[in-house]
């Protein structure tokens, strides 16, 4: 087995599964070239509804309930996990100015409640793009009766 720690940890594991069980297809490892030329990789993309998963792992993060400062060597991983939090703001910044969604949830988060803010946040995103492909176009078939000052039906879609 290959020992990805980066981008394997178990409950993005888990969301991942439990999102393709749902019928839901995403992009893992992904990187976006976003257009203030930073690079980011969620943990899971949806591209089409440009949604961003991260599952952040509770120590790397600086999770508030599990993320305490640790003990030992405070001088090496204090600065260390600050950039860390530091960095993850600035990437979801950078995702938000592109159009993107960032859902980011904390490694702790029972898988249940994982899969349904994902889902919700999805539903949300597509909502949002669905809306637009229909604002510019012509609409055919919806003006059945004549156009006031035009009788003669002058365009007939028929000929
Ligand atoms: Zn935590």
């Amino acid at each position: 087995m290959k020992a990805n720690r980066r981008t394997d940890t178990k409950p993005e594991l888990a969301l991942r599964h439990a999102l393709h069980r749902l019928g839901y297809r995403y992009r893992k490892d992904y990187r976006l070239d976003l257009d203030s030329g930073r690079r980011v990789r969620p943990d899971i993309v949806f591209t089409a509804r440009k949604l961003a998963v991260f599952v952040d792992g509770c120590f790397w993060h600086a999770c508030p309930e599990h993320g305490s400062k640790p003990k030992a060597n405070e001088w090496y991983w204090g600065p260390k996990l600050v950039r860390n939090v530091e960095r993850d703001r600035v990437n979801d910044a950078a995702l938000m100015l592109d159009g993107w969604t960032v859902v980011r949830l904390w490694e702790h988060v029972p898988i249940d409640e994982a899969v349904t803010t994902v889902v919700t946040a999805l539903a949300a995103a597509g909502a949002v793009t669905r809306g637009q492909p229909h604002a510019n176009n012509g609409q055919p078939h919806a003006n059945n009766g004549q156009p006031p000052g035009n009788p003669a039906s002058g365009d007939d879609p028929l000929r």
